[in-house]
């Protein structure tokens, strides 16, 4: 069975990465939503026993160098038999669920595929954006991530954390375990 290899990057004092202050003076910070879904994914997963990495247990932002090193340890590690879905919220204005692989046809494809069909399942009425390759340069840096893995990476990025009616959503208990669930169907099937 494969081991999936959850990024839950950012951290605690990464600049920019929180949606604004809202009217009732709530606010996200994407390292605690990443973190959260990440960790509810798990605990799915130990149910479930399939084999799991989290790529970043501290609140630190860990650099993507770091992350790419510890991923491909752990891909080594598992005998090349892992890939890895980073986790974030989106950005920029927008609404709905985009999944991003690296630029070309790789083994990471197929993953995307499957994460957007249970994305459009859980989510019928979003648009669903898939292989996000025409080079917007405010989403370049991101992509580091899938260009230095060993393995196959995808990156989901779960709503606009700065569209007030997406950020809502994502700030609730049942946006976060909509999200977590439907990231463990499409694991269940990549497994
Ligand atoms: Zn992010």
């Amino acid at each position: 069975m494969k081991t999936v290899i959850l990024d839950n990057g950012h951290g605690i004092y990464t600049a920019g990465k929180r949606s604004p202050v809202w009217a009732d003076g709530s606010q996200l910070f994407e390292y605690e939503f990443n973190r959260d879904v990440v960790k509810r994914i798990a605990r799915y997963l130990e149910n479930e026993n399939i084999p799991y990495s989290i790529l970043v247990p501290e609140l630190d932002d860990i650099s993507l160098s770091e992350r790419v090193r510890r991923a491909n340890e752990i891909y080594k590690y598992s005998g090349n038999n892992a890939y890895l879905i980073s986790i974030h919220a989106n950005a920029g204005g927008g609404t709905g669920w985009e999944c991003f692989t690296s630029v070309g046809q790789t083994k990471a494809d197929p993953i995307a595929t499957i994460l957007c069909e249970e994305a459009q399942k859980e989510f019928p009425d979003l648009r669903i954006r898939f292989d996000y390759s025409d080079g917007d340069p405010d989403k370049e840096s991101q992509f580091y991530i899938l260009k230095n893995t060993h393995c196959p990476a995808v990156l989901t990025e779960n709503f606009f954390m700065d569209t007030e009616k997406d950020c809502r959503f994502i700030m609730s208990e049942e946006g976060r375990q909509r999200v977590a669930r439907m990231h463990v169907k499409a694991i269940k099937r990549i497994a």
